[in-house]
């Protein structure tokens, strides 16, 4: 299929480009030092992640460990009440861990042991990342050391539990704010000074080549088993499919299996309190062009050309950028990239809850939001949301915040 210009039957030949760059965007913005790490990591990515035994290993840890594929639900109680529109959601919620991050820390891991690495790093935020990836370093035997700020440790009291139970080495970050941009710094400055025995791990398709289509290419596994597995349930492919961002990985993964499908495709930024700067995470929505950690994409910046600070109800999704994947398929229209509020969100979560028995993590409720709004516009067809992630580490906060929520 011809999109734009965009041959897509030879898409993930093309993108990104050997210099790592998906049209203007993506590329390595790193010292030359750490330049020669991401080098040796690309070289090694094509050599060993394409050879049939790394496949074969990465498809049985799948399946063994993980509970791959995890299935697709139809949602019948909540599709009945919009109307004809049927929603479909993919169960990430049922992969080991309760979300799709352990898709791409179960490949980088298992790449570190192929190259002979003893140690993964990593930073982490609300803690998802790095349990993910102390899980994979506990199934393959490797330290784990993972950056975290001081105030994120004290916010996220059981995952950092979580962490240590699995063997990693939580080390705490006191510069500046203490949160999710001192924790990347100061794993980053970690990795530059251990690439010899280590590799960095990051979380989403962010960061320099080769990690978004890296990250991409591990999560890829959901759009692919979720194409086949639709076709299987329903003898067509969905009308639209539909996927929360935040640095964009469960979207890219989801989104690889239907780009060259005629199949109108959706990302969904949080829209947080409002469109006013700081009051929301919608980078690609109100963002503009420039570089940080790495690479370039599309962000929000202050006046000072910086990083702007982010807010959102889900800590998964508060990332100033996304990855630069996302960006081009922005620019070329073949993703419609929009917004839901933290209301809309909270409303979905309550509903899928108790129409269908499924509690979502707040970052996958913002898909779910999404789709029914896009439900009622459609009349007719079929959607397919990635439910990314399940809900247990939300619900205490939202209890506090929001009571039980009376959706009928
Ligand atoms: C981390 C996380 C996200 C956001 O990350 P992406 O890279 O945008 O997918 C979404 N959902 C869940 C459940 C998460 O844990």
């Amino acid at each position: 299929m011809k999109f734009n210009g965009v041959d897509f039957d030879r898409y993930f030949k093309d993108y990104p480009n050997e210099e790592g760059y998906f049209g203007k965007y993506g590329g390595v913005y790193i010292t030359e030092e750490l330049k020669k790490a991401m080098q040796e990591i690309t070289e090694a990515y094509y050599t060993i992640c394409k050879s049939r035994k790394f496949i074969n290993e990465l498809r049985r840890i799948r399946k063994e460990f993980q509970g791959r594929p995890t299935p697709i639900s139809h949602l019948e109680r909540l599709s009945n009440k919009f109307g004809n529109v049927q929603l479909y959601v993919k169960r990430e919620d049922l992969n080991h861990t309760g979300a799709h991050k352990l898709n791409h820390c179960m490949g980088e891991a298992l790449l570190a042991k192929y190259m002979g690495k003893k140690k993964v790093i990593a930073e982490t935020g609300a803690g998802q990342h790095g349990v993910a990836l102390a899980t994979a370093a506990a199934y393959f035997g490797l330290e784990c050391d993972i950056y975290m700020g001081a105030v994120d440790i004290l916010k996220q009291a059981p995952n950092v539990a979580r962490m240590k139970i699995l063997g990693a080495n939580v080390i705490e970050v006191n510069d500046g704010a203490k949160t999710l941009k001192e924790a990347v710094d100061a794993a980053f400055m970690a990795y530059s000074k251990e690439y010899k025995d280590a590799i960095y791990c990051i979380g989403s398709v962010v960061g320099p080549h080769p990690f978004p289509m890296m990250v991409r290419d591990f999560q890829s596994v959901v759009g692919i088993e979720a194409r086949s597995q639709f076709l299987e349930m329903t003898g067509e492919l969905p009308d639209a499919v539909v996927a929360c961002v935040g640095g964009g990985s469960n979207a890219a993964g989801m989104f690889a299996g239907f780009l060259n499908d005629p199949v109108d495709i959706y990302g969904v930024e949080p829209l947080g309190r409002g469109a006013k700067l700081g009051d929301h995470a919608a980078s690609l929505t109100y963002g503009e062009e420039g570089v940080m950690h790495g690479f370039n994409s599309i962000m929000l910046k202050d006046e000072s050309g910086n990083p702007a600070p982010v807010y959102s109800i889900a800590s998964g999704l508060d990332y100033p950028s996304s990855g630069p994947e996302h960006a081009f398929l922005k620019d070329l229209g073949r993703v419609k990239y929009d917004v839901v509020d933290d209301e809309e969100t909270i409303d979905a979560f309550f509903l899928l809850s108790k129409l269908e028995g499924i509690i979502p993590a707040i970052e996958s409720a913002h898909a779910v939001a999404y789709a029914i709004k896009l439900a009622k516009k459609m009349k007719k067809g079929s959607i397919l949301i990635n439910l990314s992630g399940r809900g247990d580490k939300d619900m205490d906060y939202i209890i506090k915040k929001y009571g039980i929520r009376d959706v009928k």
